[in-house]
């Protein structure tokens, strides 16, 4: 490892019946006030999802720690080394779900789990029968995809099983094979089961997600950029180099930089090139120029988000 590369960045979950998530919460913090580490953990009735950096010390003391105990001794970590934190701070929170959805789940009818590898032949092999679903937002589609991959046109994620309604009526649920990935697998684990009570009986997973996938197979079927939900924004998934597919908002030239506009009613995220940012003073538009709460304009090569909404809504889940 490369010595600048001092940090994990680590990606997990795992679903098991947590009996008291408040205690669970109060003893996370306690961990990790104790080490060098930022996060955002969240603990439900229904088990952890948790994004999280710490010197690498401190990284392998928390995962050991996590593991010693019986419920969690199955997560599986996904690791990304980086310069520095990329959280601003540990928080540790209860939530009411992992991942929110109006709909009941019935775990029973998860998807099949496939590996990276089982995944990269799936697709070289797909046909018209096929389809191959991104279950993300599209600020994290547009900078980086698998190749042929369909994005649900969803404005909540709160919407998908009307979606997979809609997609019975253009194919055959019981012939089709229904492809899917996220992030880092979580939200998968929710829309395949959504998928199946929808009807279709062929539904497949990327079993870790994106992360897992890049750290496995590297880049190969996939294009572009891996949208993160800190500080990073927008990584490789080899962790090394990778193609800019998107654009500036401004002038259309490559950019796969994400800012928040430096309006603060407005904050949008979009993506933008350092000249433009210069020029607009970090704003997406020039209406929001003249507006009252403007954030100072810093010029950066990588900006880091501004949380509000945005990064703080609901579908952050890797
Ligand atoms: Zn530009
Ligand atoms: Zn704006």
């Amino acid at each position: 490892m490369d010595h600048q590369e001092s940090y994990f960045v680590l990606a997990y979950y795992i679903f098991t019946p947590i009996a008291d998530p408040h205690s669970e919460v109060a003893k996370h913090l306690e961990f990790v006030g104790q080490h060098d580490i930022t996060c955002r953990v969240y603990i439900s009735e229904e088990g952890i999802n948790g994004q999280m950096s710490g010197s690498q010390e401190d990284a392998e003391k928390y995962m050991q720690w996590l593991k010693s105990d019986p419920r969690f001794a199955e997560v599986a970590f996904k690791i990304h080394t980086h310069p520095e934190h990329v959280f601003p701070r540990a928080t540790v929170k209860y939530r009411k779900q992992l991942v929110a959805m109006d709909e009941q789940v019935d775990f029973s009818l998860v998807g099949i789990h496939v590996s990276p590898e089982e995944w990269k032949q799936m697709l070289l092999s797909r046909d018209e029968n096929t389809v191959l679903i991104d279950v993300r937002n599209d600020y994290e589609w547009e900078i980086g995809h698998f190749e042929g991959a369909e994005l649900p046109k969803l404005d909540t994620f709160r919407k998908f099983p009307e979606y997979a309604r809609q997609l019975r009526e253009q194919c055959n649920p019981a012939s089709t094979k229904v492809m899917m990935y996220c992030t880092g697998g979580i939200r998968c684990e929710l829309y395949s089961a959504l998928m199946k009570k929808e009807g279709f009986e062929n539904v497949f997973q990327l079993d870790g997600g994106v992360i897992n996938y890049g750290l496995k197979e590297g880049n190969e079927q996939w294009r572009g950029k891996l949208f993160v939900f800190d500080d990073r924004l927008a990584v490789p998934i080899d962790g090394k180099e990778a193609e800019t597919i998107s654009s500036c908002r401004h002038c259309n030239e490559p950019s796969d930089t994400y800012y928040n506009c430096a309006n603060m009613d407005c904050n949008e995220l979009f993506l933008c090139c350092p000249a433009c940012a210069e020029k607009l003073q970090g704003c997406c538009c020039t209406e929001c120029q003249s507006a009252p709460r403007l954030r100072p304009f810093v010029k950066t090569e990588k900006p880091k988000p501004f949380r509000k909404k945005h990064l703080i809504s609901q579908n952050q889940s890797q």
